[in-house]
């Protein structure tokens, strides 16, 4: 999937409508569509990366810009004390559905524990 026919940049583009719960000059933050959990939001990158794997070591560096928006998110949702799970899927088997890097945020219930 190329950067023309990326749902996440079309939103990002604002070509297609969204709620922007928070934005700043690398990240913006939505509400997922098909949410699992009370709250459900989605950090993404306004740049077109594909996934982690694709992104030059050298600039991962960059992608802080999700974890500073995530703790920013939390307490304007106000989930900070009750906590809160951050996600993001790499690759086929993670169940990666959209190829283009973002960060799941889930809270708002008790989450099952992983492994
Ligand atoms: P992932 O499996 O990590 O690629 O997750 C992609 C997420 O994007 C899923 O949780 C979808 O529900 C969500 N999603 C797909 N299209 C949209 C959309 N137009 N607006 C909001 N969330 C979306
Ligand atoms: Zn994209």
């Amino acid at each position: 999937m190329t950067k023309d026919d990326c749902i996440f940049c079309k939103i990002g583009d604002r070509e297609i409508p969204a709620e922007f719960l928070y934005r700043d000059d690398f990240v913006f933050a939505i509400r997922d569509i098909k949410p699992e959990a009370p709250v459900h939001i989605l950090i993404i990158p306004f740049a077109h990366i594909v996934d982690l794997s694709s992104e030059p070591t050298e600039r991962l560096h960059a992608l802080g810009s999700l974890f500073s928006a995530s703790t920013t998110l939390a307490k304007q949702l106000n989930v900070t004390e009750s906590g809160y799970r951050l996600v993001v899927n790499q690759g086929p088997d993670s169940g990666q559905w959209v190829p283009h890097l973002h960060m799941h945020l889930l809270a708002g219930r008790p989450l099952s524990a992983i492994g």
